[in-house]
């Protein structure tokens, strides 16, 4: 049964151990030891990192009676090693661990809002709150929270049984029997937990909540602690700073700035869409106009580039409604798409067109006597339109 360190010493960052156990875990070389100062993850809180005998240790796992360190390369049994836990990552965890104890003691206290799940993230940490806090009781959880920390107020480890347990005050009533490992933050919280804490509540610094969200009845509150409140802080100044300039406006003008560029961008779509719809209404008209007559109809039969099957539409429509028309009209990439329009006083089904063109060159497509649209034909756009040109030449004569 390995000595668990970190329960009465989470200070303890190096320590000696002898390996008392050494296989395989998962495919990876482990190692349990006779004590350890190495946390396995559990109770929302991740693993320690950090060297066992000059070897990386790269998990840490909750093995019951023993803590099982993965290595990165195997260690024998019965070896004597010094461990030394990656310290900048535990500190962070410790920051975070205590954080969440007073930020759920806040909403608690102040609210009566329970904590009902906890998770330590790489980037962000959250706790799930029973019910749904409103804006102003999020600021005021804050503002407890960091006034708990600012007055660098001991936390505490005790050991009690579940009898003596029963007559404290707990936050939440503990799952475990035997004897049980509470954390005292003087004068403020008092909950069973496994976890490894900050020895005072200074040593957090922040606590800072950056989101919340609806769930499950309740909802889910995003925070910061300690370092990670800095990073953020680092972060917003970066991302304000670049779209201050980007935006030539001050930070606090931002929101309008955005929300007057998104009128303008709108503005200008509709524009751009009226200026598309006269392009095509007079290139439809040109085409017509210049156009062959067969039978006293235009025939209009062109590859064009640059228009989408959309601005092929508008440029058909324009053709048939300037004059007495025949039009198909097909992109120049590949595969090929095209668009059929017949004038409705012409005797051609635009629809028959379009199904002798896929009928001869693969693709799909359908529509109406008067406009029929098509894609997938696998042919160049020149023998496409040099093939409808002879359809509808044949068509008209008939
Ligand atoms: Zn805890």
């Amino acid at each position: 049964m390995t000595n668990r360190l970190y329960y009465t010493e989470p200070s303890c960052r190096r320590f000696d151990a002898i390996v008392t156990r050494a296989f395989d875990h998962a495919g990876r070389p482990a190692v349990t030891l006779d004590r350890t100062a190495f946390y396995p993850s559990s109770g929302g809180q991740p693993f320690d990192t950090g060297r066992l005998g000059g070897i990386d240790v790269v998990d840490t796992v909750d093995g019951g009676d023993d803590v099982i360190h993965v290595l990165a390369t195997p260690l024998a049994s019965g070896t004597a090693v010094s461990g030394e836990i990656d310290w900048t990552r535990r500190f962070d965890h410790m920051q975070q661990h205590t954080g969440q104890h007073i930020l759920s003691g806040a909403f608690e206290t102040l609210f009566d809002n329970l904590t009902v799940g906890f998770h330590m993230g790489a980037e962000v940490s959250t706790i799930d709150l029973a019910r749904g806090p409103s804006p102003a009781d999020i600021e005021r959880a804050v503002d407890e929270s960091n006034r708990i920390v600012w007055e660098d107020r001991p936390v505490a480890i005790r050991f009690v049984s579940k009898a003596e347990a029963a007559s404290l005050s707990l936050r939440k009533e503990p799952a475990r029997e035997g004897t049980l490992r509470l954390i005292d933050i003087s004068g403020f919280d008092l909950c069973a937990c496994g976890g490894t804490h900050v020895d005072r509540t200074g040593a957090i610094g922040l606590i800072a909540v950056q989101a919340v969200e609806k769930m499950r009845g309740g909802s889910r509150v995003t925070f910061v602690c300690g370092s990670r409140a800095l990073r953020a802080l680092r972060t917003y100044r970066d991302v304000v700073a670049g779209s201050v300039r980007a935006l030539s406006v001050l930070p606090a003008e931002l929101p309008a700035a955005i929300e007057r560029l998104q009128d303008e961008s709108k503005e200008l779509r509709k524009q751009l869409k009226g200026v598309h719809e006269k392009l095509a209404e007079d290139t439809g008209a040109r085409l017509a106009a210049a156009a062959p007559e067969v039978e006293g109809v235009r025939v209009v039969v062109e590859a064009l580039e640059g228009w989408d099957i959309a601005g092929l539409k508008a440029l058909a429509a324009a053709a048939i409604a300037s004059a007495r028309a025949c039009v198909v009209l097909v992109t120049s990439g590949q595969p090929v798409s095209l668009v059929v329009a017949c004038s409705p006083d012409v005797p051609v089904d635009a629809n028959v067109v379009l199904q002798q063109l896929t009928h001869r060159f693969g693709g799909r497509g359908g529509g109406k006597p008067g406009l029929a649209q098509g894609g997938g034909l696998a042919a160049p756009a020149t023998e496409v339109a040099s093939a409808a040109w002879t359809l509808l030449e044949t068509m008209l004569a008939l």
